[in-house]
């Protein structure tokens, strides 16, 4: 341990982000990063606590304070490594990830964690920056082939491993980049693709072979890929968006979430969207349904868009007095976080449900909303109840933001015949393994929608499960 009483004189200190009027004029990262000097005087705010709660709290296991340990002693490459052991793309969690480990810091007691996610940027920056981070071409080849269907962070960091275990791995992907939700979901100024695309070319390189524009159970049949490949992997997502079937619903201008930012990303690409397909939010009054991760996402990609106004409504109500805002998703609290895109400018009310859009012609110009009212019952869990109070809010582009309910059966996971759990994620009947043979599971595919973080460490998992099938 560097310096043992850092914490009792350094502040925490994050890089924030940049000025509101300038970033909301493009699709930049709205994060800006800390020079390297800053850095490592955070890094030795690290107490390297007897018991590392960050490293508990993280879902890869993050060995958090040997980092932080020699990142304070400017061992940038060492730290590099040590991160690389345990996390297969800091550049991403870096950026996007709501760092539990954080939460997690003993020096939060005092709202003072250390700033670990931004520690963690850094690192990986700075080991691309000086050429650390360099293809690994295996040396071995076992002749043993796999197939990962999906190309989102689970599919990514299983292929990852098992082509180091020295296994051939073809990629399929249905769209026509390949990153799932990093790519063509998360909007770019939370992460910019071009450091998506960075480590894609690395993958590469390395030898793995990406097969985009192809989706298996419609494009090419499973029975197929059983036949041709020693293992597959599930990584498909979840990929169903939870639908709000009220009076009005087929109006025009209301969409799922995914389909606006979705577009929105393929045109930060430089593609070309025809006036009647796309999604806009220029000069109009936005509502987005729903509180959380993907709402805010909504929320910032309008305002770039110039929205004349945008509404972010949530049926929970606000969490009371006392909760940790900064409860990461899904975990209910969390809609009280503040994301960047609020600061940009959002009304933000609570309790609201909405029962009916309503519309002129065939547009879609509001909804109608009641207030709730949620009390806890004798269990204590919190039940909902309408107050009668009614409210219209106009809206003419209303995205809904309410999460997803579970992967796309058909085709795919019904042709397969896999079991399904109650909640309709494929269920890994074992660590990894569905309840077809020689079929592997990793992400939001298996444990619903979740976290970047969650998928990394779900697609490490099957790895290794599929590299022991193999073997
Ligand atoms: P996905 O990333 O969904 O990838 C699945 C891939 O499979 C997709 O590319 C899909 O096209 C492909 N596919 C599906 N079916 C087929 C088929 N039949 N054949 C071929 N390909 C197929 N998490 C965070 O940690 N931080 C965030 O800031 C964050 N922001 C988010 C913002 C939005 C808008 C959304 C929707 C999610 C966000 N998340 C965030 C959650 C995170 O992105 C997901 O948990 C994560 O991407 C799941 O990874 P995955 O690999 O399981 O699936």
């Amino acid at each position: 341990m560097g310096n043992s009483r850092a914490f009792l004189t350094i502040n925490r200190k994050e890089a924030g982000y940049r000025p509101i009027l300038e970033r909301i004029n493009d699709f930049g990262e709205v994060e800006q990063t800390l020079n390297s000097e800053d850095r490592v005087l955070q890094a030795s705010r690290c107490m390297e606590c007897g018991v590392p709660f960050c490293h508990w709290a993280c879902p890869i296991g993050n060995s958090v304070p040997e980092w932080q340990d020699l990142l304070y002693k400017g061992r940038w490459q060492e730290a590099y490594n040590v991160l690389i052991s345990t996390d297969s793309f800091p550049e991403f969690t870096g950026r996007i990830c709501p760092a539990l480990c954080e939460k997690s810091c003993v020096l939060n007691l005092e709202n003072q964690p250390l700033t670990i996610r931004e520690n963690e940027v850094a690192i990986v920056e700075y080991a691309f920056s000086e050429g650390y981070v360099v293809p690994r071409v295996p040396l071995y080849r076992s002749g043993k082939r796999v197939a990962i269907i999906g190309s989102g962070p689970a599919g990514l960091a299983v292929a990852d491993m098992l082509n180091q275990k020295g296994h051939m791995v073809v990629v399929y992907e249905k769209d026509e980049y390949v990153g799932g939700l990093l790519r063509l979901g998360i909007p770019d100024f939370k992460l910019n693709k071009e450091i998506v695309e960075r480590r894609l070319n690395i993958l590469k390189m390395e030898g793995i072979e990406f097969k985009t524009r192809v989706e298996v159970g419609k494009d090419i049949l499973v029975n197929k890929l059983l036949s041709e490949y020693d293992a597959i992997c599930l990584a498909v997502g979840s990929g169903v968006p939870r639908d709000l079937p009220i009076k009005g619903r087929n109006l025009k201008g209301i969409h799922f979430a995914l389909d606006f930012l979705k577009q929105q990303n393929r045109v930060v690409s430089g593609q070309i969207i025809s006036s009647a397909e796309h999604i806009s939010a220029k000069g109009k009054n936005v509502l987005v349904i729903g509180g959380g991760d993907t709402g805010s996402d909504c929320v910032g990609t309008s305002v770039r868009q110039k929205a004349a106004k945008v509404t972010q409504i949530e049926i929970l109500p606000m969490p009371p007095e006392g909760v940790n805002a900064e409860t990461p998703w899904p975990t209910y609290p969390n809609i009280l976080k503040i994301s960047s895109s609020h600061e940009e400018g959002c009304e933000r009310r609570w309790s609201l449900v909405s029962k009916q859009f309503l519309g002129e012609e065939d547009k879609v110009t509001g909804v109608k909303v009641v207030e709730v009212e949620w009390i806890k019952n004798s269990k204590g869990c919190l039940t909902m109840k309408e107050t009668g109070k009614v409210e219209i809010i106009s809206a003419e582009l209303v995205l809904l933001s309410m999460g997803f309910t579970q992967p796309v059966h058909e085709g795919l996971l019904d042709d397969l015949g896999v079991r399904y759990d109650i909640k309709g994620n494929v269920e890994a009947i074992k660590p990894s393994e569905s309840s077809v043979r020689k079929v592997f599971v990793a992400g939001d595919v298996t444990s619903g929608a979740s976290l970047v973080v969650r998928a990394i460490d779900s697609g490490r998992k099957a790895a290794e499960a599929i590299n022991i099938f193999l073997r």
